[in-house]
């Protein structure tokens, strides 16, 4: 199947849909050029939660600030996340409570995100700053499909999730305002915590969606 067809088959989200945009980048990052509160007022009514996954950062939101956010969007915020820049290329994690040294070799980097119980998931594997064929010899948890790269890197991050049977997430991968939410990923249950997430995806249910 190609993207048109992931695409085509996963347009539309059901009213019980729990959608999370799993990739998001705020103006801390220094590439980016959006705030996290641009963010969520872009993506109000569009989606029920977001991750914010800077590169090699981790925000400390408090629990007021994640409520507050929450009132006043209706969009939870779950943390922790973090974009990893490994020797390799990039690995999302979720669930870890630092990040590590930048630039570490892959392998490590994954064994380090398991060791504290989060997940690891490639980010546009087989874009700029992916990991390309070395995802067939990572312990990944997840691949993702990112609403900002191209259609034939999207294609081949589907072709080896087939081939290495592991489940697909969506996330823009936002860094200006026309990138928020293309990309997201669909939950069956509601997610109100980075854990819940972790225990969707590991089972497998999840898939990317494109917003438009
Ligand atoms: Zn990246
Ligand atoms: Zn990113």
């Amino acid at each position: 199947m190609n993207l048109k067809n992931l695409q085509r088959t996963s347009k539309v989200p059901r009213s019980t849909d729990f959608l999370v945009d799993m990739h998001i980048h705020t103006s801390y990052s220094s590439c980016a050029r959006i705030t996290l509160d641009e963010t969520l007022n872009e993506l109000m009514g569009k989606v029920n939660a977001i991750t914010v996954t800077e590169h090699n950062y981790i925000h400390n939101y408090s629990e007021e600030t994640i409520q507050a956010l929450y009132d006043k969007y209706q969009i939870g915020v779950l943390v922790p996340s973090v974009e990893i820049s490994t020797a390799q290329g990039d690995i999302l994690a979720y669930g870890i409570s630092s990040p590590p040294t930048p630039y570490l070799d892959a392998h490590k980097v994954i064994e380090m995100i398991h060791s504290e119980g989060g997940i690891a998931i490639s980010a546009h594997p087989f874009d700029y700053l992916g990991v390309g064929d070395l995802i067939y010899d990572l312990e990944i948890d997840a691949i993702e499909i990112n609403g900002s790269r191209t259609q034939l890197s999207n294609e081949l991050a589907k072709g080896a999730a087939a081939t290495l049977n592991l489940p697909l997430v969506g996330g823009s991968d936002s860094h200006i305002h026309t990138q928020v939410g293309k990309c997201v990923t669909r939950f069956s249950v509601p997610i109100k915590t980075i854990q819940d997430l972790i225990e969707q995806i590991k089972k497998g249910k999840c898939s990317p969606v494109f917003l438009w």
